[in-house]
């Protein structure tokens, strides 16, 4: 999974965007609360549920959505938001967003601040009416939504705010999971961020699995798609991206542990790069109960073998 790259220009135009709403709350201190970015931006949030889609019937009633006239049919309207996989909605006309109450409460941040970001992106407005994959082509659509992410991603590491407080560090997974609660965000989108924005120079690559342990595996595990996400910093990728994730995966599984949480182990490791020379790398992966966070990062060239 791989972010699409957004032009210079249009990344310039969403920070300038993002710049003026925390100017317009007074820059405060992570983390940021989305209830006053939606107060400033005279936003309303609304949530719907399997249980209780009211909200989402007495909105999208309004709406005339081209081609889609299984919403004049309430009982399937649901059914209809979800098959167009949406994990929320946003109606410029309504200054209104949608979230999705049945996902893990964990993700409605991520997802509020990605519908923010279709807010704020001026030339969203035009082109969507909800976040559907049926009203544009397809490429049109997954540019969009890379430009909300990289809104959401702004706005929820507040700018420039997050790499400024976590450059000063060394890079440890101690340091993702203080950043983590600093800036309120999931563990997964920290780990993220850090590696490719806060030491882009530095070899680094993450990686979030199931636990690594053999005797831990679920059942669905699947050796030849072991992690969930590999992130690698832009200095990884160029010199060591030919490593595939599952050499990267044997490697975490060779010195983890089998405990039920916390850290389950540290390594040096070697990776060779593309011109075939040996570097020591400090892993280290730490459990939370549910997933496993990798962080691999660069020392030194490694001695020469004799
Ligand atoms: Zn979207």
């Amino acid at each position: 999974m791989k972010n699409i790259e957004l032009k210079a220009r249009t990344a310039a135009d969403i920070n300038s965007q993002v710049a003026k709403i925390l100017r317009g709350l007074g820059m405060p201190e992570p983390p940021i609360d989305l209830r006053l970015v939606r107060e400033l931006l005279k936003l309303d949030r609304a949530y719907y549920s399997a249980a209780d889609d009211g909200a989402l019937r007495e909105t999208v009633s309004k709406l005339t959505v081209a081609g889609l006239q299984v919403l004049k049919r309430p009982t399937l309207l649901l059914d209809a938001v979800r098959s167009m996989s949406l994990k929320a909605l946003y109606l410029p006309d309504q200054k209104r967003i949608l979230l999705d109450e049945d996902l893990p409460p964990l993700k409605h941040r991520w997802n509020e601040a990605h519908e923010v970001g279709h807010d704020i992106i001026p030339w969203h407005a035009g082109m969507m009416m909800g976040d559907s994959e049926r009203e544009l082509t397809p490429s049109c659509h997954a540019q969009m939504e890379a430009e909300a992410n990289y809104a959401a991603g702004q706005i929820l590491f507040m700018a420039g705010r997050f790499v400024e407080e976590a450059g000063g560090s060394a890079p440890t997974l101690g340091l993702v999971r203080a950043l983590k609660g600093r800036f309120g965000n999931t563990i997964t989108s920290t780990l993220w961020r850090y590696i490719e924005q806060v030491r882009p120079d530095l070899p680094m690559v993450g990686l979030v699995t199931g636990h690594p342990h053999a005797s831990r595996r679920k059942a669905g595990f699947n050796p030849t798609d072991p992690c969930r996400y590999c992130v690698q910093s832009p200095s990884f990728t160029l010199r060591f991206g030919h490593t595939t994730e599952i050499d990267l995966f044997r490697t975490v599984a060779s010195y983890c542990g089998a405990q039920r949480g916390g850290k389950l182990g540290e390594a040096e490791i070697v990776l060779s790069d593309t011109a075939h020379v040996r570097h020591l790398f400090h892993f280290e992966t730490f459990f939370n109960s549910y997933e496993a966070l990798t962080l691999g990062v660069w020392q030194r060239q490694a001695p020469a073998v004799g």
